[in-house]
């Protein structure tokens, strides 16, 4: 392998959050008002996406993990109970699941999108299946229509995954408007508060119970987060948990949001620039757009590597961009691959051929609004050397 690094182009990470001076003022202002956890910051937080995502109730929370969290908690789903959910993903919510003493049940994808459907989930539900959790990946969205006619059927719980979907849409309507959906607002993700997660439900009950377990349990009054914490005299009303989101990382939030549209639009053109580039590269296939009308957030774009074609493993195509000077991901390695659930849970591993296929394949290239078209089509020649140089 030849180890040309072209020292005189700065390296292109895989991601990086795009800040504007009107975030830094945000979290200043925060900074300097005296109050800097949870308060009126987060609440317009939570407004503001209402307002974006047409949900009716928004509970902001420290990680989408707490977000999972506090459902599974919730629902009390615990041992003896399974819930579905495909192994190609991130692994916080199979974590979270085997922590309740309750069985992942792994669901296998389309080769193409990466996405698991209604076909793909009906024939593993049974007695003991409490929850499905699907994820919409890359920023492209599940086809919801038959996973909500499946869920009602079987009278399960839909919990949409929606880590990658801030701004996607299916069939006309922001995901994250109707049902439940969990967003991530990790610095990778779309918006981000540094760390964070919105639980986003038209379900009124479910939105105050997980606002209660968010904080303590206690019942302090939803319109009066100003003063939460400062109300000695709010009482649990269950045990809870401490996954509130400070308002120094909902101003960030507020401010990111506001500029969603725009940095959406520069990741989808970016996209573009790759896709008609790579089109003449036959071992890289980036992944392919359900044929159902939707709107692509573009969170990530993912190539799969020919690696009989190109002759390399996707490893080693990872190592090879970053001797060029470019970072890459990897979303994800399959999660009944990793060690803990390789080893104890072996029999997860049946009947996930698309997933197999692709989680030895995959690979995420740069992509984030700061990106410039010069640096996307840098990308692609450096990916055309790459697989030049490995045949040679
Ligand atoms: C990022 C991500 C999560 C977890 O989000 P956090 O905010 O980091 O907890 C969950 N699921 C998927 C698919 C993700 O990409």
């Amino acid at each position: 392998m030849n180890e040309r690094t072209k020292s005189s182009e700065k390296f292109l990470p895989f991601s990086r959050p795009s800040m504007s001076e009107a975030e830094i003022d945000a979290v200043v202002r925060v900074l300097r008002s005296g109050w800097i956890t949870t308060g009126p910051v987060t609440a317009e937080l939570e407004q503001c996406f209402c307002e974006t995502v047409g949900c009716a109730n928004a509970v902001a929370l420290s990680s989408a993990t707490a977000g999972m969290h506090l459902l599974l908690h919730a629902l009390g789903i615990g041992p003896g109970d399974e819930v579905i959910t495909p192994s190609m993903t991130w692994v916080s919510t199979v974590n979270l699941i085997t922590l309740t003493g309750a069985r992942p049940v792994f669901v296998d994808i389309e080769r193409d999108t990466l996405m698991t459907s209604a076909r793909l989930i009906e024939p593993l539900i049974n007695a003991r299946t409490r929850l499905l959790v699907p994820v919409h990946f890359a920023g492209a969205a599940l086809d919801l229509d038959p996973l909500r006619v499946l869920a009602e059927r079987h009278g399960l719980p839909l919990v949409e995954d929606a880590a990658h979907a801030i701004g996607s849409g299916y069939r006309g309507n922001p995901i994250g408007q109707r049902g439940t959906a969990i967003f991530s607002m990790h610095p990778i993700k779309n918006i981000t508060t540094g760390e964070g997660g919105m639980f986003c439900t038209d379900d009124g009950q479910l939105a105050e119970r997980i606002r209660r377990l968010r904080f303590h349990g206690l019942g302090v009054d939803a319109f009066d987060r100003e003063t939460l914490g400062r109300a000695p005299q709010a009482e649990v009303q269950e045990p809870g948990f401490k996954y509130n989101l400070p308002d120094m990382n909902a101003a960030l939030g507020v401010s990111q949001l506001s500029r969603l549209k725009t940095m959406n639009q520069r990741r989808a053109d970016l996209a573009a620039i790759y896709r008609q580039l790579l089109a003449e590269v036959e071992e890289v296939t980036p992944l392919e757009s359900p044929a159902y009308p939707f709107e692509h957030a573009w969170h990530l774009f993912i190539i799969r590597l020919d690696i009989e074609k190109a002759r390399m493993s996707r490893d080693d195509f990872m190592t090879a961009l970053k001797q060029q000077g470019i970072g890459s991901g990897l979303h994800f390695r399959a999660v009944h691959t990793q060690k803990y659930y390789r080893e104890q849970m072996p029999a997860l591993a049946e009947n996930l051929p698309n997933t197999e296929w692709n989680t030895g394949r995959i690979c995420s290239l740069p992509l984030f609004p700061d990106m410039d078209d010069a640096d996307a089509r840098r990308v692609v020649t450096a990916i055309k050397f790459i697989l030049r140089e490995n045949k040679r």
